[in-house]
């Protein structure tokens, strides 16, 4: 379904969170097109505001105050935001490769996924260069440059390759920054020299008079400066150009370049391998698909790869993708043939540039900064809108008649046997799964019957389980994943080995293709954890319904005097977590898009996370009982285990290991719909008031979907087992507690700070 509640018709693919791109998205959540569904395929999470970039390594910006959070803005839009990168495009079926997930189908499709450095045409500057270029993930770059440079006191040269507008304001920045750090730090500033190469004059691109201002501040600021002098190529330490110069750090800033995977994709392209679009911004080679900033080449009219183009072309597209979806003609567009470029000198100093004018001002400086920042304001406060109306079925304009047709019959659906989904479309989607097979599955999907059959394993007894639960995210692949996981943890909980699952899903009323899709990611999803985990996919049920949900009854093998039971625990062990606690406050936050891209993210990252070595591994420390922190949250579970083992527990509120961002979000007072109910339980709890107010305490009793194995390790074990844990990649595994004999209290939980 699409946000006002409308079956979905077409589907709009936005590939890169890049400037023209933040602004559909916006333009999408203040306007929603009924029958129109949204997805943002992003490489990046936090996508920079190019225009700040410089400030941000001169140090006058903070991160959050120059990069767009997408997760706030696509929830704004009604987007589904897939956390990955396109590889190329299959344009007969209309669909979007992705590294780390099926194919993405489309009907309309757009990139604004900016350029990459050109370095393929200068010997050893991909081995021995830092790239500036994806300015995404940059400030990870810059950080690296700025830990080794203040290292240690010994003279450097920092070398910055390219003197357009980007590279001389790059030097300016970090010359800036680099300078007042060792200031600040009792360093000698003047053990750094900078030097700036290019191959041509200082900003080929802006009239002579700026070219002639930079270069006196250059001078100004001892910068060594090499213009007309084209890097041939780089060895480690020296750049080669009209003549070696020696450089420690290099930044290379030269022209962009496109990736690569635009022209294999069959698209027609200039001579730097950008996408050849119209002056509609529709690509010259394939009307479904659009492009915008850095990776279009607009024939008509070529400019500079600039932000403040990407940015320019952000609502010519929006109409144009609007007009697509809804079956009309494209509309030409003309950008300024002149426009204000505001370059900053590294000092809260800038230098205007438009066609043969320039001018310098601290000023001007201040009006970019404001210029910027009302920029970012319109991607940070995203107004608060009303829920869009639900129609019943999409405008005329969006739909084609044969979507419409079929949209009708939805309409006229029952519920019983006809919720369920059409058996050609279940089998075109089990067709395309690769499904394990296990010698022990005597009937399974490769010989459909009416039920599985299955051959108990030799001398184990049989674990059962089951899960089912509704999509808190809008990615069903991903969902599909936390949601196999999320049952299989059961499994693993016990001590037991996963043998065969069957499936519980319902997918959203739509159009056949879309339904099959929604069902085909999902599904995707859940195999890609139910095959690594060895459990053969035997069976299921699918039914139509208002949300995508997905859930499994899991079999698994166990030892039966091996199972590792709630009520094992015993006085004079640790407690371990296995993963950090935070999700229902997290994803309560996400629903009021009230939560960072990344904090959400991590999360997901962390439900992905699969408890089968952690349970090996606390097995083999020695632990006695076991169990997966799930709805009830840790203090409930917990609570599960101390009764029937006879004992009391110690929490240690300060050793509770957190996702980043929920305590922001219990401070925020956003809570999972889950928490009161868990709450309930504070009653557990000795001499509680205390640290109530302290927003951990809340987190006992937040909610977790996937979460982490809480187990009892003997005490002189617990250590190395969390080593090991750690070593293993459950990075925030940590002892949280102990466990104590029972006392006379009738509150079993002691919580302490
Ligand atoms: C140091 C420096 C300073 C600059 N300063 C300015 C300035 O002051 N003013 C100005 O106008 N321009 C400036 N530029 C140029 C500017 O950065 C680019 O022109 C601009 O970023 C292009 O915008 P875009 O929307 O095309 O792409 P981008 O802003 O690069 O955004 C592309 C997005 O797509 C994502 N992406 C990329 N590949 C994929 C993929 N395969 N799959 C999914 N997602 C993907 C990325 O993560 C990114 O979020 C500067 C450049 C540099 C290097």
């Amino acid at each position: 379904m699409t946000p006002g509640g409308v079956a979905i018709v077409k589907d709009l693919v936005l590939v890169g969170g890049g400037h023209a791109h933040v602004a559909v998205l916006r333009s999408f959540g203040m306007k929603p097109m009924p029958g129109v569904r949204l997805t943002l395929i992003a490489r990046d999470i936090e996508t920079p505001y190019s225009g700040m970039l410089p400030g941000f390594i001169a140090g006058h910006y903070r991160f959050a105050e120059c990069h767009i959070d997408l997760g706030p803005l696509a929830a704004f839009a009604g987007a589904r935001l897939y956390h990955d990168e396109a590889i190329g495009i299959d344009r007969a079926k209309r669909h979007v490769l992705c590294a780390g997930r099926p194919p993405v189908p489309y009907d309309v499709l757009s990139l604004d996924i900016g350029s990459r450095p050109r370095q393929h045409d200068v010997p050893g500057s991909a081995e021995h260069t830092t790239p500036v270029k994806p300015i995404d993930g940059f400030a990870e770059r810059w950080a690296e440059i700025v830990a080794r440079v203040t290292a240690d006191n010994r003279p450097l040269r920092i070398g910055v390759i390219g003197g357009g507008a980007g590279g001389v304001e790059l030097t300016l920045a970090i010359h800036h920054r680099l300078r007042a750090l060792l200031r600040q730090a009792g360093q000698d500033p003047d053990r750094l020299t900078f030097v700036l190469v290019t191959a041509h004059e200082l900003l080929p691109t802006h009239n002579q008079k700026v070219g002639r201002i930079f270069a006196r501040v250059l001078a100004e600021r001892g910068v060594e400066v090499h213009t007309k002098s084209p890097v041939r190529s780089v060895e480690a330490g020296t750049v080669i150009a009209s003549k070696r110069i020696a450089l420690d750090e290099i930044l290379w800033v030269t022209q962009a370049g496109a990736a690569q995977w635009i022209r294999e994709s069959g698209f027609d392209c200039d001579d730097g391998g950008f996408v050849k679009v119209h002056d509609t911004l529709q690509t010259v080679s394939d009307p479904a698909v659009f492009a915008a900033g850095d990776v279009a080449a607009v024939e008509t009219h070529p400019r500079p790869k600039a932000g403040v183009f990407a940015v320019r072309q952000g609502p010519p597209l929006t109409d144009n993708l609007r007009r697509a979806l809804a079956g009309q003609a494209p509309r030409p567009f003309t950008p300024q043939s002149k426009f204000l470029s505001l370059i900053s000198t590294g000092d809260k100093y800038a230098v205007a540039s438009r066609g043969g004018w320039a001018a310098e001002a601290g000023w001007l400086w201040t009006l970019k900064d404001w210029i910027d920042r009302r920029f970012m304001d319109k991607y940070s406060d995203l107004p608060v809108m009303r829920t869009a109306p639900v129609a019943a079925v999409p405008s005329a304009g969006v739909a084609d008649a044969a979507a419409l047709q079929e949209l009708s019959t939805i309409a006229m659906r029952c519920g019983g046997c006809g919720a369920k989904v059409g058996s050609t479309v279940l089998s075109r989607v089990m067709s395309r799964l690769a499904v394990i097979q296990r010698d022990d599955v005597v009937i399974g999907l490769n010989a459909p019957d009416d039920a599985a059959i299955v051959r108990p394993v030799p001398g184990k007894a049989l674990i059962h389980t089951v899960d089912y639960f509704r999509a808190f995210i809008d990615d069903p692949y991903v969902f599909g994943r936390i949601a196999a996981n999320h049952s299989l943890g059961d499994v693993y909980a016990m001590g037991g080995e996963p043998q065969t699952a069957l499936a519980i899903a319902t997918v959203p009323y739509g159009i056949e293709s879309k339904v099959e899709d929604d069902l085909f990611q999902m599904m995707s999803g859940a195999l890609t954890v139910l095959n690594e985990a060895g459990a053969a996919l035997v069976g299921g049920h699918t039914s139509e319904g208002a949300e995508l949900a997905l859930g499994f009854a899991v079999t698994g093998a166990i030892a039966e005097n091996e199972a590792l039971r709630k009520g094992g625990l015993m006085p004079g062990q640790a407690l371990i977590l296995t993963k950090p606690l935070g999700t229902g406050t997290l994803f309560a936050a996400a629903m009021r898009r009230q939560a960072r891209g990344i904090w959400i993210d991590e999360a997901l990252a962390s439900m992905q996370v699969t408890a089968r070595e952690a349970a090996t591994c606390l097995r083999r420390f020695g632990a006695t009982a076991c169990t997966d922190v799930t709805g009830f949250g840790l203090l409930g579970h917990l609570v599960e285990m101390t009764k029937p083992s006879g004992v009391e527990a110690e929490i240690r509120l300060g050793a509770l290991p957190l996702l980043a961002g929920a305590v922001d979000t219990v401070r925020a007072g956003i809570f999972s719909s889950l928490q009161p109910q868990n709450l309930r339980l504070r009653r557990a709890i000795r001499d509680g008031e205390a640290l109530k107010d302290d927003p951990r305490y809340a987190l006992l009793f937040d909610p977790q979907t996937a979460g982490g194995l809480l187990a009892g390790v003997p005490e002189a074990a617990a250590a190395e087992c969390v080593a090991e844990l750690r070593r293993l990649g459950y990075i925030a595994a940590a002892i949280i507690g102990r466990v104590l004999p029972s006392g006379d209290a009738a509150e079993p939980i002691r919580v302490v700070a």
